[in-house]
Parts: C-alpha cells; sequence; structure tokens
C-alpha cells in the first residue's frame, strides 16, 4: 500500500525514517496529473533506488500566468493510484505554506528574496518568455530536495533547460545525484504533457507539427547543417502554416549554454521549441549530436 503524505514535515520524518533504515531513496518531483512519461521517471527510480517517492505539488512559485495556474489540470486520487500500481513508495504533496512555513507574506506569496537565484542556464528561452519561472522551480526543488534528501531524483529531458537549472541547485546543495530520462511521447510523436489534456483537436494536429520539425532540424543536422542560423531556419520552415503560435525555435551549444543564438557552427547542438496551440503552451526539444 502506497503511503500518502498531506504536510511535507511528515514527508520529511518518512524519509528520514527510510535513511536510518539505510535504505536508498529515489524522488521523481511532479506537479501532478500523471502520464506515462512521469511513470516513466518512477519505473527508472525504482531500479535503482530501495524506496521511490513522488510529490505532486502544482507550484504557484512557477507559474507566470495565473490563468495558466487556474488551468493546469489536478487529479490527486487518479495519481495516487497509478503510482500505487507503478509501485511507488510515498507519494506527498503539500501547500505553500506547508513547504515554506512563516515564510509568506501578506499576499500568501514567498517574498522575492527568499527565492534562489536559478543561474546561468536560466537565462534565454524560457527564462526569457517565463519571467521568474526557473526562480520558482529552483527555489521549490532545493527545498523538495531538502525535505525529501534522497539519493538520487528523476527528471524528464523534455524540460531541457529545467534539467540544466536542477543540475545546477543539487551542484550547490552537494547532491541528489541528478537522472536525466528521455521523453516518452506519443506514437505521433508528440511530447507526453500533462498540458496535452487541455488541447482540442485542432491543437493536438498543431502540436503534431513541433515534433516533425525537430525530426527536420535533426535529419538537417545528418546532412550537414552546422550553422545556428541555418538550422533555425529549418525550424521555424517546419512550423510555418502549423497555426501555432511560435515563441521560439532556437539551437544552443548543450555544453555551452547561451542566452542568445550561438553565432559559429556548432560541434554539439539541441534545439529547442516553445509554442502555443489556442491557450495552450508546449514546449519540446531534440539532441542533434
Ligand atoms: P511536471 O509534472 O510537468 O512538472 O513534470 C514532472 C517531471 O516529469 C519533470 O521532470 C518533467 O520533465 C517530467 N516529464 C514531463 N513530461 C515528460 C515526458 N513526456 N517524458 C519524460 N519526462 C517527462
Amino acid at each position: 500500500m502506497i503511503e500518502r503524505l498531506d504536510v511535507p514535515s511528515d514527508a520529511a520524518a518518512w524519509c528520514a525514517e527510510q535513511r536510518r533504515s539505510d535504505r536508498s531513496l529515489g524522488f521523481v518531483p511532479t506537479m501532478g496529473a500523471l502520464h506515462r512519461g512521469h511513470l516513466a521517471l518512477v519505473e527508472r527510480a525504482l531500479t535503482e533506488n530501495e524506496r521511490v517517492i513522488v510529490s505532486v505539488f502544482v507550484n504557484p512559485l512557477q507559474f507566470n500566468n495565473a490563468r495558466d495556474l487556474e488551468r493546469y489540470p489536478r487529479d490527486l486520487e487518479a495519481d495516487a493510484a497509478l503510482l500505487e500500481l507503478a509501485g511507488c513508495h510515498m507519494v506527498f504533496t503539500g501547500s505553500l505554506e506547508g513547504f515554506f512555513p512563516g515564510q509568506l507574506d501578506d499576499t500568501g506569496g514567498l517574498p522575492v528574496q527568499r527565492l534562489l537565484e536559478p543561474g546561468p542556464a536560466a537565462r534565454g528561452l524560457e527564462g526569457e518568455f517565463r519571467p521568474g519561472h526557473f526562480a520558482g522551480v529552483a527555489t521549490i526543488v532545493d527545498r523538495l530536495f531538502e525535505v525529501t534528501q534522497p539519493a538520487r531524483a528523476y527528471f524528464g529531458a523534455k524540460d531541457y533547460q529545467q534539467c540544466l537549472v536542477i543540475k545546477n541547485v543539487a551542484r550547490n546543495r552537494g547532491g541528489p545525484q541528478v537522472v536525466v530520462c528521455e521523453t516518452a511521447r506519443e506514437a505521433s510523436g508528440l511530447a507526453l504533457s500533462s498540458r496535452n489534456a487541455l488541447l482540442d483537436d485542432a491543437g493536438r494536429v498543431a502540436g503534431l507539427f513541433i515534433a516533425r520539425a525537430l525530426g527536420q532540424a535533426r535529419q538537417a543536422w545528418s546532412d550537414g547543417e552546422r550553422g545556428p542560423d541555418g538550422l533555425c531556419a529549418v525550424l521555424r520552415g517546419a512550423l510555418a502554416g502549423s497555426g501555432l503560435e511560435v515563441e521560439y525555435a532556437e539551437v544552443r551549444d548543450p555544453e555551452r549554454w547561451s542566452a542568445e543564438r550561438p553565432q559559429q557552427p556548432l560541434e554539439r547542438a539541441v534545439a529547442l521549441i516553445a509554442a502555443k496551440a489556442g491557450a495552450v503552451r508546449l514546449i519540446d526539444n531534440r539532441v542533434l549530436a
């Protein structure tokens, strides 16, 4: 039977008890509305740890758009049932006050001076289009690591820039080991996302252009294209006529993150896209080499 805890301090006590018994802890932070992509992280964690824990918390600190926060799908009962079936040992949730007791201001938010500086990987792309997002992510993930103190934590490559930010958080804390797992996709190529539940039929069709554009960039790389502008032109061309509102379609050197598009031909590249299908914001990426 999965343990369900609603208060972060109870989760901290549960995790401490596991560590006292020398059981290795694998941790998967989520915002719930779980799908096969989340469950793949749990399955990987189960192969590498004696106990696996999942947090389900729609973190208000990382939403720069109140409507997006309000519309974000939530179904804790269904999530707990899926996690139990998957063999997860503990799931916990909490409120902002529960995570940061006594630290909230009169508006119920966390004062800006308490937000973590998310580091250089937060610059550009998601950091530009979602101001404050990565400070919110870094702050809650740091707190979640403090609560759970796991040996390993599992994240999805779908959120490429987030993984870079989180590796920085873990480095600054001295752990845990950050394990990045590949993006789970629908047969159509569309990356699984909790927000996909909000897509209408037209949005689903439009969303398919994203994975297709990334595939075309991959092909261009295989054909020898190394120029950032050329690769971005391939992405843009493949998204034209999709009906998507493209926020960015860019390439970066994964080992030398830069806020701006690199100017020189690349030796390694990741292509990254963010686009809106109606009100639903979708992101995806593909390592080209
Ligand atoms: P979220 O609930 O969207 O905050 O995601 C929780 C974790 O699941 C993050 O590490 C995500 O990167 C990861 N994740 C979300 N979608 C996918 C996917 N399609 N494949 C793999 N991991 C994913």
